[in-house]
């Protein structure tokens, strides 16, 4: 019975280490199980043996079955116990191969020097068994050794287990060092007394090993039930997971999003298959960075490598907005954001992100950028229209000078001699108007122009002096002084100029305008520039006008807002627009005593802030 126990355990083990659960410990353990059984078989054989040489021969044999067990229990605890001291399981070892060697060649076997005769007794059911008798083997020390270093591997293996502290150490702690104490006492004692001839009973210890063979398979089946609670659990997740996958599908089909990512280590983009189809990518094909570069539009490409190299190098954050032609041949502008993952001494592992098709977007974007741009260009040409009156009128004072200085050369010219001198002093002099003449409409001209926005370094102060020079007769018409406070330091700063030009032309009208009613001796405005090496110069156009209620300061920058009875209220909502897109702001506030201060700030140009 205990050998068919042993060997149903053996096999079954055998089974689990096939299937690869707990391979190791599972083949330790069918190994010891296997030797207990045939240990058991052997005790059986030598209980009905009839002469003293078979008896002889299976105590020879016996110890065999015995390494292969102890090397069993060592491999188990070792393995799957993950205790036990190396030198006390190669002592175990080293003396049950001694004693294997020795009952191999010294006597009979390491129990007998030779076995004289068999002994017969009756056992409790009436049925005899047999016993042997004989000299005991001087080596036979060596066997109970050997099982004394493998009770200590196994008890020093346990005590390191119970130190560990966790419960189920404990546990298999006291398991393991019971089982074995006992295990040395029935199989070692009793066999002793057994050979000894001391007590009259067949040998038991194949019986002995079945409490060890049962805490092992405690353990194990322990573990096993683990094992198929987690695996139940594993299931569960699995399934929540693919749930999750399949909701998180669904939300980024319905948001239009494509999630990816890319392993910098190995170069490997990996994204979802919108992404995939969109690029015309087969649906396994991996891709590194540099295929992904290729596939954008050529004018973007070296500005993402740019963000890219950008984000491993700082703080991780990648946002960047590319065109790709799609296969059609259509542009398609795309947003992408995405995290890096660093490793040890911040190296880049991978990037994580989403990408949305924002084409509609942009398109919607680009008609409305085309639409301020056209509304821009618009109430400058109305402020121009404005301006038309007193402009023809500085355009009247040159034409003039050079129609007088013409006929007074043609005067000089019919004398005789003709004062060639003085013609030369007079033209000189029509040269001198026309270019003024030319001046005037080439401002004009530079403001009428219907470009695209284009920003460079500018020079505020000149702009301040230009814009003037424009309004410079229309100031005379509404007897207005300016002052001036510009500061010479003040650093270049990066805008487009007409746009700015016209920001100033459009301050400056408006305080004309609301300085109608104020008394000429008070008339005046005062333009002033500043700049206190911060990154933003800052301007400021100051009247003695009525001033803005402190509750309009902020409406009278929104579209349609007027107080003129022929105003369009577009002026400053224009400005607004204009400012910030040069990356500045603008606002007003209360002069004093009387009138409104407009300020806008402008970023200076990169280079100084270096
Ligand atoms: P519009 O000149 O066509 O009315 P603006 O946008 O240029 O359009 O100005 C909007 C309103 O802001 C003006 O109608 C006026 O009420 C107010 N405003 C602008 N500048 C001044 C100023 N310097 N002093 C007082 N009010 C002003």
């Amino acid at each position: 019975m205990v050998a068919a126990f042993s060997l149903t355990f053996a096999l079954l083990h055998l089974f689990f280490w096939a299937k690869e659960i707990k391979p190791r410990a599972n083949l330790s353990f069918a190994a010891a199980a296997f030797a207990a059984s045939v240990i058991t078989i052997m005790e059986l054989m030598a209980m009905k043996t009839a002469s003293p040489e078979q008896m002889a021969a299976l105590l020879r044999w016996v110890h065999l079955p015995v390494l292969v067990l102890s090397v069993g229990i060592i491999y188990f605890v070792r393995g799957y116990l993950a205790s036990g001291r190396w030198w006390l399981a190669v002592t175990a070892i080293g003396l049950r191969c001694l004693a294997l060697i020795l009952s191999l060649t010294t006597g009979q076997s390491l129990f007998f020097k030779k076995v004289l005769g068999l002994k017969r007794i009756t056992v409790l059911d009436g049925e005899t068994v047999s016993l042997p008798l004989g000299s005991l083997n001087p080596w036979y020390f060596v066997g109970p050794l050997s099982v004394l270093a493998l009770a200590a591997f196994v008890l020093d293996g346990a005590f390191t287990l119970w130190r560990r502290g966790t419960d189920s150490d404990r546990r298999r702690a006291v398991l393991f060092s019971a089982t074995i104490f006992f295990f040395l006492i029935t199989a070692v004692g009793h066999t002793w007394l057994v050979n000894s001839g001391a007590i009259d009973s067949p040998y038991i210890a194949g019986f002995s090993f079945v409490p060890i063979l049962l805490a092992m398979f405690y353990e194990l089946s322990c573990d096993m039930l683990h094992s198929v609670q987690l695996t139940d659990q594993l299931r569960l997740s699995e399934a929540e997971l693919r749930n999750n996958k399949q909701r998180m599908k669904l939300a980024a089909r319905a948001a239009d999003l494509r999630l990816w990512e890319w392993d910098i280590v190995r170069d490997r983009i990996w994204s979802t298959d919108g992404i995939r189809s969109l690029y015309g990518l087969l649906p396994y094909q991996e891709i590194g960075l540099d295929h992904f570069l290729n596939m954008l539009y050529e004018e973007d490409r070296e500005r993402v490598r740019g963000e890219i190299a950008r984000a491993l190098a700082n703080n991780g954050h990648y946002e960047s907005e590319y065109r790709i032609r799609i296969p059609e041949g259509r542009l398609h502008w795309f947003n992408s954001r995405g995290r890096v993952e660093f490793g040890e001494n911040h190296q880049p592992l991978r990037m994580l992100g989403v990408t949305i098709n924002i084409t509609r977007r942009k398109q919607a974007e680009l008609e409305a950028q085309q639409l301020r741009h056209e509304m821009t260009h618009l109430s400058r040409a109305l402020l121009l229209g404005e301006l038309s009156g007193s402009l023809a009128h500085e355009l009247n004072q040159p034409l003039t000078s050079i129609l007088s200085n013409a006929q007074a050369a043609q005067r000089f010219l019919a004398r005789d001699p003709a004062d060639l001198a003085e013609v030369r002093n007079v033209l000189t002099d029509i040269v001198e108007e026309d270019r003024r003449a030319a001046e005037i409409i080439r401002r004009l001209r530079a403001l009428l122009k219907k470009g695209e926005a284009q920003r460079s370094a500018i020079d505020l102060n000149k702009t301040v002096h230009d814009v003037l020079k424009l309004v410079h007769s229309d100031l005379v018409n509404h007897t207005t002084t300016v002052h001036l406070a510009l500061d010479p330091t003040l650093p270049s700063v990066l805008a487009d100029r007409i746009q700015i030009q016209q920001v100033l032309l459009n301050l400056v009208m408006n305080a004309c305008k609301a300085m109608i009613q104020t008394d000429v001796k008070e008339r005046w405005l005062l333009i002033a520039t500043t700049w206190n090496n911060a990154d933003k110069i800052h301007v400021s156009v100051a009247d003695q006008g009525p001033g803005i209620p402190a509750e309009d300061r902020k409406t009278v920058f929104t579209p349609f807002f007027t107080t003129k009875a022929n105003g369009m209220g577009l002026g400053l909502s224009i400005c607004r627009t204009l400012i910030a897109a040069q990356g500045g702001t603008i606002w007003a506030t209360q002069n004093l005593p009387h009138g409104t201060v407009f300020h806008f700030t402008l970023p200076i140009f990169p280079e100084k802030k270096a």
